[in-house]
């Protein structure tokens, strides 16, 4: 067993003043037992812990470190940003270079405010869905994690799901109850939903590729269907990009499966590891918004120059840099990148647990990626709830004493940055072989 004397310290302390001693629930170990670790350094793919043990981070900050800890030109930009202040409350240039780059990135954005969180992305787009259609109920997806939005808090993923309340305490029947939560990738419930709420349906929200339950992905055709779905009912499509955007594509996940929804709701990347959301769409229904129109929305720190100065470092790094450095590359060689990191570990992953004989359903896309401990397919949260919690738990606790960091809960996704290379990912492949032969 490693040491976590001083980690163990500071979480009783922590316990003392922060409920459950964590900032989100999900930090607190919970799910799978024993006691959190306190980080205070991280750099490219690793994080060391107040007692100087090191891993190897398939978390990154829950999906933002794309580019790994403290990149260079990330911290560079925030220390130059911060030198002419760190907030304004008046218009910025770096909000305006910001919009250009997401609009230029994101196929289907035409304009986009910035916001604090990926909450607000979420809670704003579906008021702005409703506002547009003047309607008031919301269809969503089992799983499907957008944010802490009261309404949104039906049949969540991450948090919501590994502790058991998938309907939060604190939220008003009156408000749940224009949120109707259907299996993904199922298509007659959509299409029974509508039938049955005829010009009811303001919006139909979704994470194209759910990382918020595990990882899951689309069936062919159940983006396709989606997109035809809300258009005969004049429904409006929501991608919750927060986790996808700029991760599984510069477009995201509206780029790699050719899929333009009417909003998207974007975070994580976009604020290279600073607080920061955003959620643009067609320009027709971003207009509907204040100042311009009767959606009020608003933010005291929105577009703040040091989160923009961060996002913008990130989104030109993930995009340019291979230009930039004259290397006649394509500017999508981050994404080839990760997507060659990611084969490697799904292949030796996959090698691992057919060599210790524990079943394993190993789901990727690109850089994202989720070990189901079961032998069958998972393709919506019900598949998902098939794996056996009690080995990823054993799983979970024999990686991270040897070294590799992987989210402390079976749903949630794992992530792979640039700054990982073939190295770390065969020694985590040789670190799991030793773990799934004792579970
Ligand atoms: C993380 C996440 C959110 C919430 O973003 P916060 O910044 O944590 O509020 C919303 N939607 C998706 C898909 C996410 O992954």
């Amino acid at each position: 067993m490693i040491l976590r004397s001083k980690s163990e310290t500071l979480f009783a302390e922590a316990l003392n003043y922060i409920p459950g001693g964590v900032n989100s629930p999900v930090r607190a170990f919970r799910a799978v037992g024993g006691k959190p670790f306190f980080v205070n350094r991280a750099a490219g793919c690793r994080v060391w812990d107040v007692d100087g043990n090191e891993y190897i981070d398939y978390v990154g900050t829950w999906g933002p470190a794309i580019l790994g800890h403290a990149h260079p030109k990330i911290i560079s930009a925030i220390k130059a940003a911060a030198d002419f202040g760190t907030s304004f409350g008046i218009p910025n240039p770096s909000e305006v270079t910001m919009a250009k780059l997401i609009c230029s990135l994101v196929p289907s954005v035409q304009k986009v405010r910035m916001c604090n969180s990926g909450t607000e992305a979420c809670m704003s787009a579906i008021r702005l869905a409703r506002g547009f259609t003047k309607r008031d109920k919301i269809i969503k997806f089992d799983g499907c994690y957008h944010g802490h939005g009261d309404s949104l808090l039906v049949k969540a993923g991450s948090g919501a799901l590994t502790f058991g309340h998938p309907d939060s305490a604190g939220v008003p029947a009156d408000f749940a109850k224009h949120t109707i939560a259907l299996p993904f990738n199922d298509t007659d419930t959509v299409t029974a939903a509508f039938a049955a709420n005829k010009n009811e349906i303001a919006c139909v929200i979704i994470e194209p590729v759910p990382g918020n339950a595990g990882l899951y992905l689309p069936k062919p055709g159940y983006l396709e269907f989606l997109r035809t779905a809300t258009q005969e009912n004049g429904a409006l499509l929501i991608f919750d990009e927060v986790m996808t955007g700029f991760r599984l594509a510069p477009g995201g996940a509206q780029e790699r499966f050719g899929i333009k929804p009417d909003l998207t709701c974007l975070g994580k990347i976009i604020g290279g590891g600073l607080p920061v959301g955003a959620f643009g769409g067609r320009a027709d229904i971003m207009d509907l918004l204040a100042p311009l129109g009767p959606v009020y929305q608003a933010g005291t720190l929105s577009g703040n120059p040091l989160a923009m100065a961060a996002g913008i470092a990130a989104l030109e790094e993930l995009t340019e840099r291979q230009r930039a450095k004259g290397k006649r590359q394509k500017p999508e060689a981050a994404y080839e990148r990760l997507e060659q990191l990611g084969a490697q570990l799904e292949v030796g992953m996959r090698a691992a647990a057919r060599s210790a004989g524990v079943p394993v359903t190993f789901n990727r896309c690109g850089s994202m990626f989720c070990a189901y401990f079961t032998n069958e397919p998972v393709w919506n949260l019900a598949d998902a709830m098939k794996s056996d919690r009690e080995r990823f738990k054993k799983f979970f606790h024999g990686m991270l004493d040897a070294g590799v960091y992987f989210a402390p809960s079976q749903f949630e996704a794992g992530f792979l940055s640039t700054a990982h290379n073939e190295t770390d990912i065969e020694q985590t492949v040789n670190v799991a072989m030793g773990v799934m032969k004792k579970l």
